[in-house]
């Protein structure tokens, strides 16, 4: 079975509404590829001018964070039907910024994983271990039980819909990237948890990104490896070089 590739740039904290319009024009035709699914996850203030600016195009938008209610008295989050409304397809859950600097737990990204499918969102969930687990070799340990909590009560068909971005943190924003085979060494076990907590089929079908100083000199190294469907980019997803990976 052959999955897609899906190429996401993550812009973080980045871009006021004008500047985003302006790098979705500069991106347009760099990123041009009918074999890969583009993904833009902008701040919530872009979303809607962004959707609007890649209309017609092979571009999707993503937003980067929301809360599990649909409305109420929460100040200053989004909800799932405002971010569907505005356009948006893919939604970034768990973060290793989102974990670290604002103290987003398992148990919230589990809910929030649910809320996503239950809203027609599709999830990116990410994993991925700090340095200090990755020189104690404790790493798969980690990624398996992050995994395993954020997809209690998910169901196999929605597995199937499900995008996992395998960031090391150690790697992220760093400029120092995981190996390839480190990578596709994660990768890979990540898809046999999922055919051990699914079935041979689910783990076919879920697509695993590598995300961490990925760029246009390395993307296609990463993207080679057998277990690596694409990548989660930060950095250079801000910049022409994006164009390289999505045609890496
Ligand atoms: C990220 O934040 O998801 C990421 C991978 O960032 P960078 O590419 O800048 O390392």
């Amino acid at each position: 079975m052959s999955r897609r590739r899906i190429i996401a740039g993550n812009w973080k904290m980045n871009k006021t509404p004008a500047e985003a319009v302006a790098l979705c024009n500069e991106l347009k035709d760099l990123v041009k590829n009918d074999a890969v699914d583009v993904v833009y996850c902008v701040p919530s203030i872009d979303i809607v001018c962004v959707a609007d600016a890649v209309k017609g195009t092979n571009v999707h938008v993503g937003a980067q964070n929301f809360y599990i209610e649909d409305k109420g008295a929460f100040t200053g989050e989004i909800s799932a039907p405002m971010l569907k409304e505005a356009g948006v397809e893919y939604i970034i859950i768990g973060h290793s910024e989102r974990r670290d600097i604002f103290g987003e737990n398992d148990i919230l990204i589990n809910a929030k994983v649910k809320k996503a499918f239950a809203s027609g969102l599709k999830p990116i969930l990410c994993c991925g271990e700090s340095l200090s687990l990755r020189k104690a070799g404790t790493y798969k340990e980690w990624i398996a039980r992050q995994i395993k909590w954020d997809l209690d009560g998910i169901t196999a068909d929605q597995v199937k819909e499900l995008v996992i971005a395998y960031e090391p943190i150690w790697a992220i924003g760093t400029g120092e990237t995981a190996t390839a085979d480190q990578a596709q060494e994660v990768c890979g076990l990540i898809r046999q948890l999922i055919a051990d907590m699914y079935d041979a089929a689910t783990a076919e079908a879920v697509r695993i990104q590598y995300g961490g100083s990925m760029n246009a000199g390395n993307a296609a190294e990463l993207l080679s490896k057998p277990d690596i469907d694409g990548g989660l980019i930060g950095g250079a997803s801000l910049k022409p070089d994006f164009g390289k990976i999505v045609n890496a």
